[in-house]
């Protein structure tokens, strides 16, 4: 019963970043602050608590403005309830290791939303979400290995997240200079420098396979509904961002299962 309580707690507390992570995809495109009080972007009425509860409002409003009845986007309780789930998720896995990682993870988490639906949204990876998730990450698994950094193993861990950042980044590097930036933007080769400090190897290979994967699946599904031509864009960072998050969860399953399948 107490461990439910914990769940329902994490849960509400994903829902509650998930609300903010929102408003930061909405002020990060209209280039404002932070700070403030949110407003309904159609009448521009000041919302008061009743309107700012996560999921609960969206219900209760049947979707809609309190004030001035306009559509309020599917977005919003489509994002608080996956930053929710994924909390659960993180928490389920990760309850044995420190809060310092589960914070750590927390974070990620709201950054990489935060990415994936920016760049579904306007076809573009914002620099002031990713640079200082580079920046926090790359310092996470420095001090994460300091305390080792005398053995050889904390030394070699540590470059393996390194080595899993270039390596990807090189990856679509290379995809960008040979299409001429065709095929992926190059806001993709900055994420995938962030996606290799997340995973390490060889973890990113199967974040990287899984990626091309939902993507190749969602084209088909897209081209069989006649949505989208075979040239028209579909935006890379979101399909990289899941495959992430799966490789994170089970990256070992799946390698196990993997394996275990190319032996018998
Ligand atoms: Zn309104």
């Amino acid at each position: 019963m107490a461990w439910l309580v914990l769940y329902l707690f994490i849960f509400l507390f994903g829902l509650i970043i998930g609300s903010f992570l929102n408003c930061v995809i909405y002020r990060l495109e209209k280039e404002e602050k932070l700070t403030g009080r949110s407003y309904c972007p159609h009448c521009k009425k000041t919302l008061n608590w009743k309107y700012l509860i996560p999921i609960f409002s969206f219900l209760f409003l049947w979707g809609r403005c309190g004030f001035c009845k306009k559509k309020i986007s599917i977005q919003y309780p489509l994002v608080e309830i996956l930053t929710a789930l994924i909390f659960v998720i993180i928490f389920n896995i990760f309850l044995a290791s420190n809060l310092i990682y589960l914070v750590f993870l927390f974070y990620i988490t709201s950054a990489l939303i935060v990415i994936l639906v920016y760049d579904l949204k306007y076809y573009l990876i914002p620099d002031t979400v990713l640079f200082p998730a580079i920046f926090i990450v790359f310092f996470y698994r420095l001090f994460e290995n300091i305390f080792i950094f005398q053995s050889t193993s904390g030394i070699l861990h540590f470059v393996n997240y390194i080595g899993a950042g270039l390596i990807a980044s090189g990856f679509f590097l290379l995809i960008f200079l040979i299409s001429k930036g065709n095929w992926m933007g190059f806001g993709d080769v900055k994420l995938a420098i962030l996606l290799g400090l997340i995973l390490g190897l060889p973890n990113i290979l199967v974040g990287l396979f899984l990626a091309f994967f939902f993507g190749a699946i969602i084209g088909i599904i897209l081209m069989l509904f006649n949505k989208k031509g075979l040239k028209s864009e579909i935006p890379f960072a979101p399909f990289l961002i899941l495959g992430t998050f799966t490789a994170l969860f089970w990256g070992q399953e799946i390698i196990n299962w993997y394996t275990h399948f190319l032996i018998y």
